[in-house]
């Protein structure tokens, strides 16, 4: 049997850096750095208990679910190197047009009933100009709005014009998902027909319109622990609101169809140094869970996640959402479902939470 050491300098370390963050303080690059290249089981296990701390703090029993509705798939001009539905590569995936009222409709009431907070409707394209197709979309966010039953969220690519953003803020959009994906340094490995700065500006339309942002990005793609790190200081310079974590699921077509799995317990790290970097956002664990995690599910939870994505995702299938509400229930956890606003997530301008902060506001590149 081989014993695992316990490099007590290293625990205290964690230690002082969760008592540090849970004391409303945020941790540096280098620190965070120190985090993600921890090695030892024991360690991660030991960042895991603070990360499960700050989760409490913030986050109480409350775990915020989102479903999407693919509204249009397939036949994208882009070539995200991971994505099943670039027109770029042979994947098999389904193609179809802008989705009708009645989709939209059954999403709802799936919502309602499994007291899931918010349904996406999401698009596969480069991005939303205006025209007929914009008058459609805001038609389907009005209809799933008016139903009472789900918060209406979209994620419909890159946006040129603050007039679109201001229109979908009118329609009631009032979460709109567009991830960075990587560190900037990583992205053009993911991409080539867009850029990152693309990606910002978009961003910056919609916080101007006043809609909320759910932006992460995908592990797993070949990207450097720092590149992690990085990313979700990018995410805590935008004020996203949700940062989904995507764990890459490698499709068969896509450049990607080879990258090596990340472990377990590295994929856990990852989402406790996210939450170390991001004590208030609900930090979700979306696609490529079932998949990646397996077993260990059930530990998103104690790494610092606190938002679900549940019901199947674009291309891939997730597993069934009663067997989701059951673990939130064996954990003592409960669905977030009113919880629309973010209200939980005030701070001050820095990102930080301390009552005598004077740091200046965090610039947005
Ligand atoms: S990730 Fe989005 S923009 Fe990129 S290829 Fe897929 S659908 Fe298109």
């Amino acid at each position: 049997m081989t014993a695992t050491s316990v490099d007590a300098t290293n625990h205290q370390r964690i230690a002082s850096l969760g008592e540090r963050v849970l004391n409303g303080d945020h941790i540096t690059r280098a620190e965070a750095l120190f985090l993600i290249n921890l090695e030892a089981t024991a360690d991660i296990l030991d960042l895991l208990s603070w990360s499960n701390r700050i989760r409490e703090k913030y986050k109480g029993n409350k775990i915020h679910l989102c479903s999407i509705v693919n509204a249009k798939a397939g036949s994208c001009s882009e070539n995200c190197s991971f994505c099943a539905q670039s027109a770029h590569y042979q994947t098999g995936s389904p193609k179809y047009g802008f989705v009708d009222p009645e989709p939209v409709q059954a999403a709802a009431d799936e919502a309602k009933q499994n007291s899931v907070t918010a349904v996406g409707l999401v698009a596969a394209w480069k991005g939303l100009t205006e025209g007929p197709l914009l008058d459609e979309i805001c038609d389907r966010v009005r209809e799933l709005k008016a139903t009472g039953k789900a918060r209406p969220d979209v994620s419909l690519g890159i946006i040129k014009k603050q007039s679109i953003a201001d229109r979908l803020k009118e329609a009631g959009v009032e979460c709109y998902g567009h991830n960075l994906e990587s560190s900037r340094r990583f992205f053009p490995q993911t991409c080539s027909t867009h850029t990152y700065d693309d990606r910002l500006e978009t961003i910056g339309y919609l916080k101007k319109a006043g809609i909320k942002i759910c932006s992460g990005g995908i592990i797993g793609m070949g990207e450097t622990r720092e590149d992690r790190c990085d990313l979700a200081f990018e995410l805590k310079a935008i004020g996203a609101n949700v940062v989904p974590i995507n764990i890459l699921n490698p499709i068969p077509g896509t450049p990607f169809e080879n990258k090596p799995r990340l472990p377990v317990m590295e994929i856990l790290k990852t989402i406790a140094v996210f939450r170390f970097i991001l004590p208030r956002q609900e930090i979700m664990i979306a696609g490529g869970r079932t998949m990646n995690l397996r077993d260990a599910q059930s530990m998103i939870f104690m790494a610092g996640a606190s938002a679900l994505m549940v019901g199947n995702y674009l291309t891939t299938l997730n597993q069934p959402v009663e067997k989701d509400l059951q673990m939130l229930k064996d954990l003592g956890l409960d669905p977030d479902w009113d919880n629309h606003g973010f209200s939980d997530q005030q701070e001050n301008g820095c990102g930080c939470s301390s009552e005598t902060c004077d740091r200046e506001p965090v610039v947005t590149k």
